[in-house]
């Protein structure tokens, strides 16, 4: 499928007059659109809620917009409780999922009452000291082994950090039971980023029988199953994005199959997407400012890897729009380069593009979620700003570019910098 912006030209050349390159930008519309398309294609269960991971994108104005659709947040740190918190989430809607968790964020989470999500075994004793156990909790499952889809995606839960084995799982139901918790619910994360309508299926299918086997042997009662993040975004043109609405109706099939007939049709399911639900509405624009002619041709933009990670650490692979050249041919191979004194600071590489003139502006696509989340300040590079292109076409600053003062501001306690 064609990649198209979000923003024209036209828009870039009028944001360009306020907020200089490079900048994150996202499309309110395309983020409201797709949420209810999210929450439709889950109405058929009673107690559906969607707790954004707030890791992907924790910016409190996008971080309201789902508000306004009774999402919850995922928190994974003390700082996101304190952002959930300060955006009045109330604990129904912060779930705190969180591993090697220290004992002041389990204390936070528990005086704000969210749904602690324990990733091992021997976090129940461990927080039933640092900040006793509450009535609801939730124990992220890991079935060990490899987990295949039939088109070939699989991950590798064995090798993951996350969870309780399956053993741990029934002792932890059983240990929580007698001392005193009420409510269980249970999350399991097995593969990331699946471009297919199979994997929530497939999850739900393993959870859900997870699920009666618990109930059976230890009588707990489970009140949610969190089937969590993992629904992912087509980054190439050639990819075929999910249909939510197939996803949806997979994991009902599901449902109706293995819960209700074991009397567990009241049981809610959670969500904790963050790429599906950000990642195609947000762009990182910026502009070519060098040209550079040597073993290879490079365009050098004035964004770099601290903007966006995931092309330098995973190789991952980012659409790029060459604006005002749509309809121009891809006849010019480039490595399009960040400024870092590192090779992989390359936002693309052998990318067959149209040929590219200084001051062009480079979309590039699918930056809403671990994007500007996992920016850092290597070489002294400064964060950017991010901006929200708003449904009646207006542009909000939703975060400010970071100045040296920023940069600075940890050594504000002595005066070496004065
Ligand atoms: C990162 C994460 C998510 C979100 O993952 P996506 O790939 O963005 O969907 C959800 N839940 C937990 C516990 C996570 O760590």
């Amino acid at each position: 499928m064609e990649k198209k912006p979000f923003v024209t030209f036209e828009q870039l050349k009028e944001i360009d007059k306020t907020y200089p390159t490079p900048y994150h930008i996202y499309d309110e519309k395309g983020i409201r659109k797709n949420l209810e398309n999210l929450l439709e294609a889950f109405s058929w269960n009673k107690g559906f809620r969607e707790f954004f991971a707030v890791k992907a994108t924790p910016n409190p104005f996008l971080l309201q917009i789902l508000k306004d659709y009774n999402c919850g947040v995922d928190c994974s740190s003390y700082t996101e409780l304190m952002l959930a918190e300060k955006l009045g989430f109330d604990g129904e809607h912060i779930m705190f999922s969180s591993n090697a968790t220290p004992a002041e964020e389990f204390q936070y989470a528990r005086r704000i009452n969210a749904t602690i999500n324990l990733d091992d075994f021997t976090h129940i004793k461990f927080l039933e000291e640092v900040a006793g156990l509450p009535e609801t909790i939730s124990c992220r499952y890991n079935p060990g082994g490899v987990f295949q889809l039939t088109n070939g995606i699989m991950d590798n839960p064995g090798d993951a950090k996350y969870g309780f084995t399956k053993e741990q799982l029934f002792e932890g139901f059983k240990i929580l039971k007698e001392k005193g918790v009420k409510n269980f619910g249970i999350h399991s994360f097995l593969a990331s980023n699946t471009v297919t309508n199979e994997y929530y299926p497939a999850l739900a299918k393993v959870l859900f029988t997870l699920a009666v086997e618990l109930k059976e042997q230890t009588g707990a009662e489970i009140k949610f199953i969190n089937l969590s993040g993992g629904i992912g975004i087509p980054y190439r043109p050639d990819q075929e994005p999910n249909d939510i609405f197939a996803i949806g109706e997979g994991v009902r099939k599901v449902y109706e199959e293995v819960l209700v007939p074991a009397g567990m049709g009241d049981v809610a399911i959670y969500a904790e997407l963050g790429r599906y639900i950000m990642g195609p509405y947000g762009h990182l624009v910026t502009k070519a400012v060098h040209e550079k002619h040597i073993h290879k041709e490079y365009i050098g933009c004035d964004a770099c890897a601290v903007n966006l990670m995931r092309p330098a650490m995973y190789g991952a692979y980012h659409h790029i729009t060459v604006m005002g050249k749509e309809n121009e041919p891809c006849d010019h191979m480039y490595d399009v380069t960040g400024s870092l004194c590192e090779n992989n600071d390359k936002f693309a590489i052998d990318r067959m593009l149209p040929k590219i003139d200084m001051g062009d502006f480079l979309v590039i696509h699918d930056t809403g979620a671990h994007g500007f989340a996992m920016g850092y300040n290597y070489n002294g590079k400064l964060r950017s700003a991010e901006l929200l292109l708003k449904e009646d076409g207006s542009v909000q600053m939703i975060r400010r570019a970071e100045t040296p003062a920023d940069y600075f501001a940890t050594f504000d306690f002595c005066d070496i910098l004065k």
